[in-house]
C-alpha cells in the first residue's frame, strides 16, 4: 500500500466528522474512478476506497486511531487474510489490552467478512450485458439454529465464572504493591455467556461453510477488470452476524473474431484481389448476426468499413453503441495456372505498362496507418 495514512489519503483532519469523511470520499472516488480518470488511477482509487473502508466504520476507525491497521495486518490480502482478523484483533485490543471490564463482553454476533471472487465473461456479454453465475464457497447462516448457535432454541446463559463480564479481575501481590490485572474469561472466551448445548450442525458458531450460486447482472459495456460489489452477499459472521459484501472482479475473455477498443469492435477480413479491384457484396459475422457489407470497387488494403451501432454498448448510455470496424485485407494470389497467368499478363500490359504510376515516399501513404498502429499497441 502506497500511502498508509488514511486521513492523508482522504485529505481530512484526524478529528474529521463522519460527514466530512463521507464528503471527502465522494469527491475523491469520483475524481479517481478508473472509468473517468483512466486506468492509470486504479491504484489511487483503491487507496481511497481502502481509507474510506476503515474511516467510515466506527470500530475500524477506533482500531486505526489506536495504531492497528484493520486493512493490513500482514501486508494485504483482501478477504482471505485481511478482513477476517478484524474481529480477533479487535477483541484482543479492546478486550484484553484495555481491560474487558470497561469494554464489556465481546458480542457473540460479529459482522461477516467481505469476499472477493472473480468471473470470466465472453466479449458478447460485455457488449450487450447479461447474467452470469459464480460459485461462492463461504459461510452462510446455519439453517438448523438460524444463527443462534444453540440447540433446541435455547438461549445462552450468563457465564457463572465472570458473571457476564467476559473478563476476570485478579489482585496480585508484587514488589510494587498490589496490582489489579484483567484477563479474558476462559470459560466463556470473553462473551459473558455460555452455550450449554451447542447446535450440532454449527457447533455453536451460528454459521456453516456453504457453496452457493450467486447470479450477477453484468452491465452492458462493462470493461475488463471491473470490480462489482454485491452488498450483503459475502460471508455471514460468527453467531449469524450480518453478511459482508461480495466483490467480483470481472475479466472479459478475448474473442476469436473481434477485438475491442473502447466502445468499438474491430475485425479483419481477407478478400481476393479481384473483389478488391471490381467491388463485391458479402456478409460477415457480427454479434448481431450476419450483416451485409459492400467492398467498394478499387478497395485498398487496410481500408476500413464501418458498421455503425454494431459495437459495444456505452457503459453510461447503454442505448448507444460504438461501431464495428472491418479492416479489409487483400489476398494476392501466389499460384496461377497458365490461363490465369496469361490473363494477368494481358492486364498488366494494358494497365501497368508504363513505370509512371509508381510513387515513392519516405512515409507510409496509407491513410489508416496511424489508426492501425493504435490497434496494434492496444493488443500488445
Ligand atoms: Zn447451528
Ligand atoms: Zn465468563
Amino acid at each position: 500500500m502506497a500511502e498508509t495514512d488514511y486521513y492523508k489519503v482522504l485529505g481530512v483532519e484526524r478529528t474529521a466528522s463522519d460527514e466530512e469523511i463521507k464528503k471527502a470520499y465522494r469527491k475523491l472516488s469520483r475524481k479517481y474512478h478508473p472509468d473517468i480518470a483512466g486506468p492509470q488511477f486504479e491504484d489511487k482509487f483503491k487507496e481511497v476506497n481502502n481509507a474510506y473502508e476503515v474511516l467510515s466504520d466506527a470500530d475500524k476507525r477506533r482500531m486505526y486511531d489506536a495504531g492497528v491497521d484493520p486493512n493490513d495486518p500482514n501486508g494485504g490480502g483482501f478477504a482471505s487474510a485481511g478482513f477476517g482478523d478484524v474481529g480477533d484483533i479487535f477483541g484482543q485490543f479492546f478486550g484484553n489490552a484495555f481491560g474487558g471490564s470497561t469494554q464489556g463482553p465481546t458480542p457473540r454476533t460479529q459482522p461477516g467478512r467481505d469476499v472477493l471472487s472473480s468471473a470470466s465473461i465472453p466479449l458478447k456479454t460485455a457488449v450487450f450485458g447479461g447474467a452470469v453465475h459464480v460459485k461462492i464457497n463461504t459461510f452462510g447462516v446455519c439453517q438448523t439454529c438460524g444463527g443462534a448457535g444453540t440447540a433446541d432454541n435455547e438461549k445462552p446463559v450468563t457465564c457463572p465464572d465472570c458473571n457476564g463480564q467476559g473478563s476476570r479481575q485478579q489482585v496480585k501481590n508484587t514488589i510494587l504493591g498490589q496490582m489489579m490485572t484483567t484477563s479474558t474469561c476462559q470459560r466463556c472466551e470473553g462473551h459473558g455467556t455460555i452455550i450449554e448445548h451447542p447446535c450440532p450442525t454449527c457447533q455453536g458458531h451460528g454459521r456453516v461453510r456453504t457453496s452457493r450460486d450467486v447470479g450477477i447482472t453484468i452491465p452492458a459495456g462493462i470493461t475488463d477488470n471491473t470490480r462489482l460489489r454485491l452488498a450483503n452477499q459475502g460471508e455471514v459472521g460468527e453467531g449469524g452476524g450480518s453478511a459482508g459484501d461480495l466483490y467480483i472482479d470481472v475479466r472479459v475473455k478475448q474473442d476469436k473474431q473481434f477485438t475491442r477498443d473502447g466502445d468499438d469492435l474491430h475485425c479483419w477480413i481477407q478478400v481476393p484481389m479481384s473483389w478488391a479491384v471490381l467491388g463485391h457484396d458479402l456478409s460477415i459475422d457480427t454479434f448481431d448476426g450476419k450483416q451485409d457489407i459492400i467492398i467498394p470497387q478499387g478497395c485498398q488494403p487496410e481500408e476500413t468499413i464501418s458498421l455503425e451501432g454494431l459495437g459495444v454498448a456505452k457503459l453510461k448510455h447503454p442505448e448507444e453503441r460504438g461501431n464495428l470496424i472491418a479492416h479489409v485485407g487483400v489476398h494476392i494470389p501466389t499460384k496461377l495456372n497458365d490461363d490465369e497467368r496469361k490473363l494477368m499478363e494481358q492486364f498488366s500490359q494494358m494497365h501497368d505498362a508504363s513505370n509512371d504510376a509508381i510513387q515513392q515516399s519516405g512515409r507510409p501513404t496509407t491513410a489508416h496507418k496511424g489508426f492501425f498502429d493504435k490497434i496494434k499497441d492496444a493488443l500488445r
